[in-house]
């Protein structure tokens, strides 16, 4: 099938890739030039593993392109992703100045009829407003269809997850767009779900806001283990061998981050408002999420005290481990806790540096564990990189200044960082 792929981000450039992977004739596009040029040049604009391998070959079968020219694009495709941004506005609502940039686009040049599928996510109600973007402004009297087929894959697994997706799904007008979704799909042989449009844009609100629920709930339940005695990783074990509950999402930790969970938690509060329904179940997974990062950054200020001039090393700078994404992440709020009170901070990630040198200003960037902890008062784990959890503990301890080490993300056990010397303070243990 003949694909085209607006927006080569995160989501769009994985998902062309598999597509093409899967033997269709894809072409990928952006508006920014640099970005396509570096694709062209067999560079990867962002990290994901095993990308660079999978493009690679796709380019050099002749499956896979990339382009500026959304006329291009569109030429020969029978299907058209939309898989741009939609950030949060001021109001958390979500931005879809990009979407609707695309659907005028695509109006402008279209030639014949095609599928218009919107894989961003978007608040319910967007298949409907790329309707009638593209209806305004269409040149020529042609047919088309909007689908809604929402991405769930995530960074740092991305290809995984586009290839063996828990499900598939398909929010479509009527039963002939349904087919040849279903057409696109099948070589993966997941399960697929067809619904109308509306329900598949929620579906993924609704999941994503209730992974961020469990995630709130696990770190509630910390705050209560902190001061009852208890140890959070054990009860969060009690609690996942439960079949009904699951163990997934139940790490205790700095809470989440990332491109995704904040801005799709917020827009669903703004669209549960738009409807007047109460959403103080949102709002307080929101409010215990924002209050992570100022919780850990007290703790790590009381035991430092003073903090001014103290060498704070953090490790990790990525909102979660395998990817360079920096979006919402974590390690930016507390660094910036951090330099309020004066602290000079080191840092280190394993793929993040060269976005990291973009944001952060008056930082010591590392070349690797050691070096942050060489002189340091303190050290903070923020992102549970792997790389991390096999670190020679008596090597990190001797070349700091101070033994205090402070593990956002509970990867270590007490015992062992105690036996190696450090002050060590985590999550949710009493
Ligand atoms: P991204 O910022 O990495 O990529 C978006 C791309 O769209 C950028 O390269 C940008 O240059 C391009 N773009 C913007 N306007 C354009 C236009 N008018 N014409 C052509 N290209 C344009 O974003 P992402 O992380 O890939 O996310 C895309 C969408 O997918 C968002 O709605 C997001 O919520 C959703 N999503 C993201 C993930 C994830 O893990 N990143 C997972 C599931 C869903």
């Amino acid at each position: 099938m003949n694909v085209c792929v607006i927006g080569t981000g995160y989501v769009g450039l994985v998902t062309g890739t598999v597509f093409a992977d899967l033997g269709n004739e894809v072409i990928c596009v952006d508006k920014v030039r640099k970005k396509i040029d570096m694709l062209k040049a067999g560079k990867m604009p962002i990290y994901e593993p095993g990308l660079r391998e999978m493009v690679r070959r796709n380019v050099e079968d002749g499956r896979l392109t990339f382009s500026t020219s959304i006329s291009k694009g569109i030429r020969k495709a029978k299907v058209i992703f939309i898989a741009v941004g939609t950030p949060p506005k001021a109001n958390g609502e979500s931005d879809l100045t990009a979407v609707e940039a695309v659907a005028r686009d695509i109006a402008l040049h279209l030639g014949d009829y095609k599928i218009i599928v919107n894989k961003s996510t978007v608040p319910v109600g967007t298949g409907y407003f790329v309707r009638n973007v593209i209806e305004k402004y269409r040149k020529n009297d042609v047919e088309f269809d909007v689908v809604s087929n929402p991405e769930f894959l995530k960074e740092g697994s991305a290809i995984a997850d586009c290839l063996y997706p828990d499900r598939i799904v398909i929010g479509v007008p009527n039963h002939h767009v349904a087919m040849a979704l279903l057409e696109l799909y099948a070589p993966l042989e997941r399960p697929m779900l067809i619904t109308d449009v509306e329900s598949a844009e929620l579906i993924k609100y609704a999941s994503n806001a209730f992974l961020a629920t469990k995630i709130s709930f696990i770190n509630f339940i910390a705050n209560i283990c902190e001061k009852a005695g208890a140890d959070v990783t054990l009860v969060a074990k009690g609690m996942g061998y439960d079949s009904r509950i699951g163990k997934d999402f139940l790490q205790a930790g700095l809470g989440y981050g990332g491109s995704c969970f904040p801005k799709d938690t917020l827009s669903l509060l703004c669209t549960a408002k738009k409807f007047r329904e109460d959403a103080s179940l949102l709002e307080a997974v929101i409010d215990l999420n924002e209050d992570r990062v100022p919780r850990f950054a007290r703790q790590i200020t009381s035991q430092l005290k003073p903090v001014a001039k103290k060498v704070v090393g953090v490790l990790g700078l990525a909102f979660k481990p395998n990817t360079d994404d920096l979006r919402d992440a974590k390690s930016l709020d507390l660094i910036k806790e951090l330099k309020k009170k004066k602290a000079l901070v080191k840092v280190y990630d394993p793929v993040a540096m060269n976005n990291a040198r973009k944001i952060l200003k008056n930082v010591e960037f590392c070349k690797n564990a050691y070096e942050v902890a060489r002189g340091a008062d303190a050290l903070v784990v923020v992102t549970e990189w792997n790389e991390f959890k096999l670190l020679n503990l008596d090597k990190l301890r001797q070349s700091m200044r101070g033994s205090l080490f402070f593990d956002g993300r509970n990867i270590y056990s007490k015992e062992k960082m105690e036996r190696a010397g450090f002050q060590y303070v985590c999550i949710g243990k009493g």
